[in-house]
């Protein structure tokens, strides 16, 4: 399969706008490729070369497989100039070094591609140097820079180019793209319930508390799915040991939907209607208490009052 198989199918707007502008011959001098980190901008900027350059391509798209396509994905084709930061940022003497090559002519053509990584971590006086550039472009030159911050890249310099936005992940392609990043399906299931950001989900994935955090909620979801009185007491005794601060707090109680909403849609396949009824009472329930807790009122009282409720204590009074 192609390398370009998954972004057509995770960026189908950015590859149908490229697509057509690739056919028309109508490529614009300038890129920025604007979105989350894990949306495919380094990968969509690549193909976009490859297509820029290849001797083989059909209707815009690159053949991915001819002399000039495969030294791009090598990472040495000789016109293809690849720029990220040099530690926190991108200096000034590394966009004048690009303009001295760019200078040249092509060594092998007349056109050249430029990728700017992480375009966000040019310091001003690297950003007002590149403007130059982009104002006044030398030859056939493509430039595409990336960033995943588009506020803090100069509006002189996104106005010198077409602003491309990748879409965050669906959760479908996001759990796709986390179980490719040898994450289990189980835990990316869940990871996709807790954010939309692949970088995110997989920050979170690596934290050290993610596990007990996960298999405490799984707990304390059996407990409270059975009616059993120890949800109660497993507040105090684990949950709030292992959930010391907002953010583990807020990821214990999206946790717990999921948890539940998996439940439901386990209910809604065998047709079991009055559970579902139940369950759905619940997961309103869970609503309110991540409200409450986002108004600040104390972890502890929001869980205790949750639990009485779910297990039905507050009825029977
Ligand atoms: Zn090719």
């Amino acid at each position: 399969m192609k390398e370009s198989a998954t972004f057509f199918e995770t960026q189908p707007v950015v590859l149908t706008q490229l697509l057509r502008s690739l056919k028309h011959e109508r490529l614009a001098h300038a890129y920025l490729f604007e979105g989350d980190n894990g949306t495919g901008k380094h990968e969509v900027a690549l193909w976009l070369t490859q297509a820029f350059f290849c001797l083989e391509g059909t209707e815009g798209q690159p053949c991915e497989a001819c002399n000039n396509c495969r030294r791009i994905a090598e990472g040495v084709h000789p016109d293809v100039i690849i720029v990220e930061p040099d530690g926190q940022s991108i200096k000034v003497e590394q966009i004048r070094n690009l303009q001295a090559e760019f200078a040249k002519s092509g060594f092998e053509s007349k056109s050249k591609v430029f990728i700017l990584k992480d375009a966000e971590k040019m310091n001003s006086s690297a950003a007002n140097s590149l403007l130059k550039f982009l104002e006044e472009p030398s030859g056939k030159i493509l430039a595409i820079l990336e960033t995943a911050a588009l506020g803090r890249i100069l509006p002189t310099i996104q106005s010198r180019c077409q602003v491309i936005h990748f879409q965050a992940l669906s959760a479908d392609n996001l759990q796709k793209k986390l179980v490719a990043a040898g994450i289990s399906s189980q835990n990316a299931g869940i990871l996709t319930a807790l954010t939309n950001s692949f970088e995110k989900a997989v920050e979170i994935s690596q934290k050290e508390w993610f596990n007990e955090v996960k298999e405490s909620v799984c707990q304390w979801f059996d407990y409270l799915s059975k009616k059993d009185p120890q949800a109660f007491v497993y507040i105090q005794k684990k949950l709030l040991k292992v959930l010391p601060d907002k953010e583990r707090q807020n990821i214990a109680l999206t946790l717990l939907m999921y948890f539940f909403q998996q439940h439901l849609q386990e209910l809604v396949k065998k047709n079991q209607k009055q559970e579902v009824i139940k369950i759905n009472q619940q997961l309103h329930l869970i609503l309110e208490a991540e409200q409450k807790l986002a108004a600040n009122v104390a972890f502890q009282g929001v869980t205790e009052q949750l639990t009485i409720r779910i297990l039905g204590w507050n009825t029977q009074i």
